[in-house]
């Protein structure tokens, strides 16, 4: 294997979020809070056997990280198929999964047995009423099912929380306690204005600082843990040994090492959530491209990639919503519920 690939900002090649669809069955105001959204064609989704091709292409290159996401991934059918196949093509891979939880826990089993090692499950809230204003669904109960399952079925599960001031910051502890209990490694996400996020304000932003002074405040002093590559996620000891994580892209930007390439369900590369535009592979695929000829493409997006999307923003005068709705209807592509968070 020769040089890793690496960007024009030295950064190398180490992880492919897959998007497997942009559809969701949960509304969550800090991802999708709109009524209406524009959808990809269906006809335009890459096929498992399209997926399994760029993910075996995305290893060849050094990936050694793939993560399926949405929307929700688990709206896509048969999923175990495609884990199946993608264990197949990249035997090595660390193979993980983002979801809301809400059908995880009848498919937990078939994952698992396809290959699956390590699940993140969405949990802001501990209180059904506040699921329902959060998601317009009422499915706290299925997600807490799921949370169960999928210890029971022995993955490596975190848990992720977006905390919002007014909303859900008052049930920090709460959630520390339920994820010791579980047990899994719980993350708390700081409110990012990403694309879809358009009613995103700087004043519902619970930082990092602010999140570590709640914790020590009940938990006593924390010991942050050693430093974490490329993983968005700094790591943090309680007194009690209990492990939490804070992903801060808002206030504490870590673009100097995201190694993290994103594809759309309908085959188009992103290297940044951020990013204005992407590229597009779909075309290339179906249009017969040799492994050659899309090593080549996509190589070439890497190696002049330089986006710091999050530092850039941290940077912005008058911070307020990124994408307004008119664009963001114009080109799905601009959600995250599209780019796979
Ligand atoms: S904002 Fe972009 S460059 Fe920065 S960490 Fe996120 S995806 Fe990576």
């Amino acid at each position: 294997m020769g040089r890793p690939l690496t960007d024009a900002l030295d950064r190398p090649l180490g992880t492919l979020r897959v998007s497997v669809t942009d559809r969701c069955n949960l509304r969550c105001s800090y991802c999708m809070p709109e009524e209406h959204y524009n959808w990809l064609p269906r006809g335009e989704l890459l096929t498992f056997e399209e997926l399994g091709r760029l993910a075996r292409l995305f290893t060849d290159l050094g990936v050694s990280r793939l993560r399926l996401t949405g929307g929700e991934p688990l709206l896509r059918r048969n999923l175990a198929e495609l884990i199946a196949r993608l264990r197949t093509v990249a035997p090595s891979a660390d193979l993980a999964l983002t979801t809301n939880g809400v059908m995880l826990s009848e498919q937990c089993a078939a994952l698992r047995d396809a290959g699956l090692q390590r699940v993140t499950i969405s949990l802001d809230t501990l209180r059904p009423d506040r699921f329902l204003e959060l998601t317009r669904r009422p499915d706290l109960p299925a997600v807490l099912d799921s949370i169960a399952a999928a210890r029971r079925a022995g993955f490596s599960l975190k848990l992720n929380t977006v905390v919002m001031r007014g909303f859900n910051d008052d049930e920090l502890i709460d959630l520390v306690d339920f994820a010791a209990a579980v047990p899994a490694e719980l993350r708390f996400i700081e409110y990012m204005d990403v694309g879809g996020a358009t009613r995103w304000s700087a004043d519902r932003v619970v930082s990092r600082s602010e999140i570590l002074a709640r914790l020590a405040a009940r938990f006593g002093p924390i010991e942050p843990l050693p430093a974490r590559g490329a993983a968005p996620a700094e790591r943090f000891r309680l007194t009690d040994g209990t492990v939490i994580g804070i992903i801060a892209s808002t206030t504490t930007p870590f673009c100097r090492d995201c190694d993290r390439a994103r594809l759309t369900a309908d085959g188009t590369l992103f290297t940044c959530l951020y990013a204005g535009s992407g590229v597009d592979l779909r075309g290339p695929l179906r249009g017969g491209a040799s492994d050659a000829e899309l090593i080549d493409r996509i190589s070439a997006v890497w190696r002049n990639r330089s986006d710091r999307g999050a530092e850039l923003r941290s940077t912005a005068r008058d911070r307020g919503v990124f994408i307004p709705v008119e664009a963001l209807r114009r080109d799905p592509r601009l959600e995250m519920h599209t780019r796979g968070g």
